[in-house]
């Protein structure tokens, strides 16, 4: 597998926008080049005495729509090139789906399986200590990614608020009880199956006579199976780090997802399937393929032998560009991720407005709102690729990168 470039991926694909777009080469630059980015020291006492010293980023890309938003990721491989590269996603993610905000990302290049509950948190304090001044519910509200979880959000927040005074709204992913909004862990996920649905429909396909696969059984690929579950599309393979699990006539998803619950979030050892590779599941005979694990996983080395009609990137990046000109070329249909994993962002936008107005929806709302702001820019990617003929990642980008310049135009540069 050719290793997976995130920051060389998103140019490639934001520049077949431009060019679409016929943008000149001085807004192209505006446009990719983050506003600030920070890079600082996170020097913490382990637990057993010694001291270690991290780096810690945070990039923010654009602001032109609103305060900036993005995740926190805790990962060794974490660096600048990595987050400048999320960040700009962040951009076009938000602008994609029409929420009034801009993009940005961050992360500490750590392993966070190595660190016990208090590193965690002196690591996720002093960290805030050193960026406080640039976040905040009005300039730049982080949230959990990779490494990260609720616990973590509420860390940042109390020390947020150590600074700055009361105010929820600095960053989003709180545990529900404690100013998180309802339905944002399945939001994700949930969101991936809104639109398989939509693309199902657009298709003019039935979702009973569907098959797809669910690479990953995390937070995304197990709510997405759920939900696809639920709506009768067949689930054939599901997979996750121990490897793939397959049933010719369709997984038994809820006992699936009990299994992994009780098994500490992982399939390994599960009995009612076919035991697969991760890698035979990407080739696997299902018309819908739904990658929720990483990225750079259907690349030059392997997309001849995909056989899906339809795949729909849960995860971020999980088709790389030279894949993606071929699954194009072949009339393979992907959603790419910039829409196709909004439905997080987008609850998360609904905890920051249930902040600021202290004020807390039913679930059933958090649910209605996704659906509409999800299907509405479907539907909005899907004509823009009707009519420019254009692949609907293209289209994705087209009207992200059409919506942060006219902003910044509106706005005067
Ligand atoms: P997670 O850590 O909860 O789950 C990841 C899953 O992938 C796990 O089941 C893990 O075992 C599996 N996995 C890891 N390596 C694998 C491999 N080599 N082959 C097969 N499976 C493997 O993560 P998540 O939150 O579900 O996120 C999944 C993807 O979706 C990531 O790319 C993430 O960046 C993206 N994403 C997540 C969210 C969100 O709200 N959680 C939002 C946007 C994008």
């Amino acid at each position: 597998m050719s290793a997976y470039k995130p920051f060389e991926a998103a140019r490639l694909f934001f520049d077949r926008a431009a060019e679409q777009l016929e943008f000149p080469d001085e807004l192209r630059v505006l446009l990719t080049t983050p506003e600030r980015e920070v890079q600082v020291q996170v020097a913490i006492e382990m637990d057993d005495g010694s001291l270690r010293t991290f780096l810690g980023y945070r990039v923010q890309h654009d602001k032109s729509r609103g305060p900036m938003k993005g995740g926190l990721r805790y990962h060794p491989d974490v660096d600048l090139n990595e987050v400048r590269a999320l960040a700009s996603l962040m951009t076009w993610k938000t602008a994609v789906v029409n929420i009034p905000y801009g993009g940005a990302k961050g992360g500490i290049a750590v392993n966070p399986r190595l660190l016990s509950r208090k590193e965690l948190e002196r690591i996720t304090r002093k960290f805030i200590d050193q960026i406080h001044d640039i976040i905040g519910p009005r300039d730049d509200i982080p949230a959990p990614d990779m490494g990260t979880h609720a616990e973590v959000m509420s860390w940042i927040r109390n020390q947020w608020e150590k600074y700055h005074g009361f105010n929820p709204a600095c960053v989003t992913g709180k545990p529900v009880e404690h100013y998180g909004a309802k339905g944002r862990e399945e939001a994700t996920g949930r969101g991936v199956g809104i639109l398989a649905f939509k693309l199902l429909q657009r298709l003019g396909r039935k979702p009973t006579e569907t098959t797809c696969a669910i690479q990953g059984f995390g937070n995304v690929g197990a709510h997405a199976a759920k939900f696809l579950y639920e709506s009768d599309i067949k689930l054939l393979a599901v997979s996750d780090l121990s490897g793939a699990y397959y049933h010719p006539q369709g997984l038994d998803i809820p006992k699936l997802l009990r299994y992994s619950l009780a098994n500490n979030g992982s399939l390994e050892g599960y009995e009612g399937a076919e035991r697969i590779s991760n890698e035979e599941l990407l080739l696997l005979n299902v018309q819908l393929l739904i990658p929720a694990a990483l990225g750079g996983v259907i690349t030059e080395s392997n997309v001849d032998r995909v056989q899906a009609e339809m795949i729909i990137e849960a995860a971020n990046g999980p088709v790389t560009p030279m894949a993606d000109q071929v699954l194009h070329d072949r009339g393979c249909v992907v959603l790419p991720d910039i829409l196709s994993n909004a439905g997080g962002v987008t609850v998360s936008y609904f905890e920051w407005v249930q902040n600021l107005q202290h004020y807390q929806w039913p679930l059933d709302r958090v649910r209605q709102e996704l659906d509409r702001v999800l299907s509405h820019a479907f539907e909005e990617i899907w004509q823009e690729s009707l009519q420019r003929q254009v692949s609907l990642r293209t289209a994705a980008y087209m009207i992200a990168i059409r919506r942060v310049s006219d902003a910044k135009r509106l706005g005067g540069i």
